[in-house]
């Protein structure tokens, strides 16, 4: 569609697990499994859920740092990837794309090289691919980018051991958006800062995406970021989504038990507001070998013999809410 950057359909990864001196494929970790979504242009697309559930594989494969097992991929109508008619992006144009797409990592202490001056850091991506034609140019464009994200430009020829944390989250920032993507992957990226610094990052992410028309994918295992940052929202569980709708409807009105139970966990700013807890039972399956039929039945109070046996699919039980589960009109007397 034309409105859509992004474009996913039935995407599923894979990932082999090897045994024995032959390095024979004994199993599969199924990280992420059938899973379809779209993101408008402009949009902020929250990919929530407990770690491990798939969210990081899901963006990797977007930026296509990994290949999908099965499924489309589009950016901007263009087919990176379709399995089912063997179509793959080639990889001259993929470096094209590259530039198009970019990532913002959670830890901004591993993420910087710190051999590197922060000016060399911002603009690898601008050398790399011929942008600046002279140091002194690599230099002032690496100085705009770091007031962009609210950076003094003088700051070019330190080091990443020189900054706090939220500062080195700018400079990761600043590195991102060096060649002008219209898409940026934000993978937990306040996760690693102290909280009084998070709010500062989520304001500087949002101005740009108002100044700069960014469109964001991003993945956070927190209910509260996720709400306070995203338009729309699905919540993962074991490589699928279980829940797919507006941020506003999903949070004033759960229907999934797993979402139910996340939100019904989530710290209330007030104290005084009493609530009851759904804890949910038991740990999450092991991704190499999760439940048949509902994933989430070995851990759900809903459970019946029917979710044992059959897996339920995401369908659109109101107007733009998606739910994948057997019974969610009877749980939720809809
Ligand atoms: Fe629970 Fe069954 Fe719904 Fe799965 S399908 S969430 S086990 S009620």
């Amino acid at each position: 569609m034309e409105n859509h950057l992004v474009e996913v359909e039935g995407l599923k990864k894979y990932f082999p697990i090897k045994e024995g001196v032959f390095s024979r494929t004994v199993g599969y970790v199924k990280a992420v499994d059938d899973v379809s979504f779209s993101i408008k242009k402009g949009e902020i697309f929250g990919l929530v859920g407990e770690s491990g559930c798939g969210k990081t594989t899901v963006g990797r494969t977007l930026l296509s740092l990994l290949e999908p097992t099965e499924g489309l991929v589009k950016f901007e109508q263009e087919t990176l990837y379709n399995t089912e008619t063997g179509e793959k992006i080639k990889k001259s144009d993929l470096q094209k794309l590259r530039k198009e797409m970019q990532i913002i990592f959670q830890d901004p202490y591993a993420s910087l090289d710190p051999r590197m001056n922060v000016g060399m850091i911002v603009s690898e991506g601008l050398r790399k691919h011929k942008l600046v034609k002279s140091k002194k140019e690599a230099v002032d464009k690496s100085k705009e980018l770091l007031e962009l994200c609210g950076l003094e430009g003088g700051n070019v020829h330190k080091y990443p051991h020189e900054f706090s944390g939220g500062q080195r989250q700018r400079i990761g920032i600043a590195r991102a958006l060096a060649l002008e993507p219209k898409f940026l992957v934000a993978d937990e990226p306040i996760a690693a800062l102290d909280v009084s610094i998070q709010a500062q990052v989520l304001r500087l992410m949002s101005n740009l995406k108002d100044r700069l028309g960014l469109t964001y994918l991003f993945i956070s295992h927190d209910l509260s970021v996720i709400r306070y940052f995203c338009d729309r929202v699905a919540v993962m569980y074991l490589g699928s989504f279980v829940e797919k709708a507006s941020t506003k409807k999903l949070y004033h009105n759960p229907l999934h038990p797993y979402t139910k139970s996340l939100l019904s966990a989530a710290p209330k700013s007030d104290p005084a507001v009493k609530k009851k807890r759904k804890v949910i039972k038991g740990d999450v399956p092991s991704p190499a070998d999760p439940p048949e039929g509902c994933k989430f039945h070995t851990r759900c109070t809903y459970a019946e013999e029917h979710c044992k046996k059959e897996r339920p699919v995401l369908r659109e039980v109101q107007p733009e809410h998606y739910v994948s589960c057997h019974f969610v009109e009877k749980i939720n007397s809809l």
